[in-house]
């Protein structure tokens, strides 16, 4: 029995990093990217957000925790981070835990972000707090699924957990689930013991979790926790698949509540592992054409994901193809598209509002992407954040940076000079767009802008052309080798035991 560490008014130090780094695009992550809260700030404007520190925050208040903001630091999915970037949001961190003063801490991270220098920079960072507190403080986080799990962050934690949908809508859960998890440490009830095995594969876009393979996986293992009480949490990480990480892949991790229940905990590892590998060739998807999903679509607003050039995975967002392709296959239709292109930008900027303006838009950062001579009214110049209204990341606040809503027959281009998180319609209607007059929206989104514009209209991804369309190329992957679909090979799964941090908590 593990004697009670119950107290009032625990003390845990909160945070959050949250940025997906795409290993091959050319374009950085610069620290003006982040929309960064620190203090009083970071709890108010997340208290109520569909996130990890959200549901973290509101699980601390539940619990009487007297919640120390450190630093919550979000970016859109983009390059790797600059190493200036990652050590002014490091530095706040590190300021705020050598201070101590804390029972434990518990942090929002995404867990893929990358930076010129550091394969994880969340193994980095959780490394420095751990060796900061000690063993003996509970250092537990959420994640995003596709997390780069393998990369060593999982060694300095008492607990993590991932999300468990894809599209994500179960980020607030995760963070109340991590904070229960914490509250149980603080209890005494829990100790929790993590086993994890890895899978040297990556899926290829059938890997939603509502349907196919890993609806399986899931519910397999959801029923053995629901059977086993020595059994506390598993997580099926499917890695960003646009990683080149240090044996990128995914990654089962399995928590017993103590280290007694570790030998089904490694059982379910091994299994989930295993199902993972049988699988491999069914996470590939069919995406039908852009051709197809403009010609077919049916009376009423498409919502088109442009899966080529996903933002949400790491794409520049500087593809102009769904624009292109809807001014020659459906020209009576109007278009609602977003665009990265900082020449543009700075064009209409330069006329100023309610000028006529001349363009070129678009390719202005993948490699043989095309570009559109546009005429327009550039409408509206602004620099700003948008609030995100549908499921994934309800509530939260994320960067547009400085923008121009560039209107012409049958178009409005939203301008951004970074690449912007389309997957909600906030990012429009904060600009002032009125969608209510769009046939076509475009979000460079895979999965996420479905469950965030259903009322706006059918929401279907196309195959496009891009950075983050799944043709995975060999010259790519060199830490992850050998990596299923590019190489062929034998996989047994093997589970390795994570550290235990015995928590000794002040009573
Ligand atoms: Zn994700």
């Amino acid at each position: 029995m593990i004697p009670s560490l119950k107290a009032p008014g625990r003390r845990v130090l909160i945070g959050q990093i949250f940025q997906e780094s795409h290993g091959f695009t050319p374009l950085k992550t610069q620290l003006p990217a982040f929309v960064i809260e620190t203090g009083r700030a970071l709890i108010t404007a997340n208290e109520h957000a569909n996130s990890v520190l959200g549901g973290l925050i509101r699980t601390g208040r539940q619990e009487n925790w007297t919640l120390i903001p450190s630093i919550a630091a979000r970016a859109s999915p983009g390059g790797r981070v600059t190493d200036y970037a990652y050590a002014f949001i490091k530095q706040h961190f590190m300021a705020v835990a050598t201070q101590g003063g804390f029972d434990a801490i518990a942090l929002c991270l995404h867990g893929c972000m990358q930076t010129e220098s550091l394969d994880s920079a969340e193994a980095d960072l959780l490394k420095s707090l751990r060796a900061v507190v000690g063993n003996t403080i509970p250092i537990v986080a959420g994640f995003d699924l596709h997390a780069h799990a393998n990369g060593g962050m999982l060694a300095h934690l008492n607990f993590a957990s991932a999300y468990k949908t894809n599209p994500h809508a179960d980020a607030g859960q995760t963070g109340e689930r991590v904070g229960i998890a914490l509250n149980g440490i603080f209890d005494g009830g829990l100790q929790p013991a993590g086993c994890a095995a890895s899978v040297p594969m990556l899926t290829g876009g059938n890997d939603e979790t509502a349907s196919g393979p890993l609806l399986k996986l899931h519910q397999m293992a959801s029923a053995r926790i629901a059977a086993n009480p020595d059994l506390l949490d598993a997580s099926i990480f499917n890695v960003n698949p646009f990683v080149d990480g240090k044996a990128a892949g995914q990654t089962a991790l399995v928590y017993a509540r103590t280290a007694e229940g570790l030998p089904a905990a490694r059982e379910l590892a091994k299994d989930l592992a295993n199902g993972l590998w049988q699988a491999r060739r069914e996470f590939s998807h069919n995406l039908p054409t852009l051709e197809s999903v403009l010609n077919s679509a049916a009376p009423g607003c498409v919502v088109v994901g442009d899966f080529g050039d996903r933002v949400l995975a790491g794409g520049p967002g500087d593809s102009v193809y769904v624009l292109a392709q809807a001014r020659k296959l459906q020209p009576g239709k109007h278009v609602v598209a977003p665009v990265t292109d900082p020449e543009a930008l700075r064009n209409c900027m330069a006329a100023g509002t309610g000028s006529t303006v001349q363009l070129k838009v678009g390719g202005s950062c993948t490699p043989h992407a095309e570009s559109l001579s546009l005429t327009g009214t550039v409408k509206v110049t602004g620099t700003g954040n948008y609030r995100n209204r549908g499921a994934y990341m309800q509530g939260a606040t994320l960067r547009i940076g400085p923008y121009a809503v560039l209107e012409g027959g049958g178009f409005i281009l939203l301008i951004t000079q970074e690449p912007l998180m389309s997957q909600d319609p906030g990012c429009f209607l904060d600009c002032g767009i009125d969608l209510g007059k769009a046939d076509i929206i475009v979000a460079k989104s895979g999965y996420h802008f479905k469950i965030s514009f259903g009322s706006y209209g059918v929401c279907i991804c196309a195959a496009t052309p891009g950075l983050t369309l799944y043709e995975p190329q060999a010259e790519h992957f060199r830490q992850a080798r050998p990596l299923f679909p590019l190489d062929d090979f034998e996989f047994a799964a093997q589970v390795g035991d994570l550290p235990v941090f015995p928590a000794i908590l002040n009573s």
